[in-house]
């Protein structure tokens, strides 16, 4: 399995925001987000800004 740095993780993430990953992707992302705290908070953060996003422009 193919180890992602956090700059990795990180594009990954935000990636994701926008279009879907593929399954290898999801995976190896997933993968580093259980064993890296910095990167589920940025995932948290990401996600919450979006919501916050999607909120204003209704
Ligand atoms: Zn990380």
């Amino acid at each position: 399995m193919l180890k992602l740095t956090c700059k990795e993780a990180s594009r990954l993430i935000s990636q994701s925001m926008d279009q879907k990953l593929t399954l290898a992707q999801r995976a190896t992302l997933r993968l580093h987000l259980s064993a890296c705290d910095a990167c589920t908070r940025f995932g948290a953060q990401l996600n919450s800004l979006r919501a916050a996003m999607r909120k204003y422009r209704e």
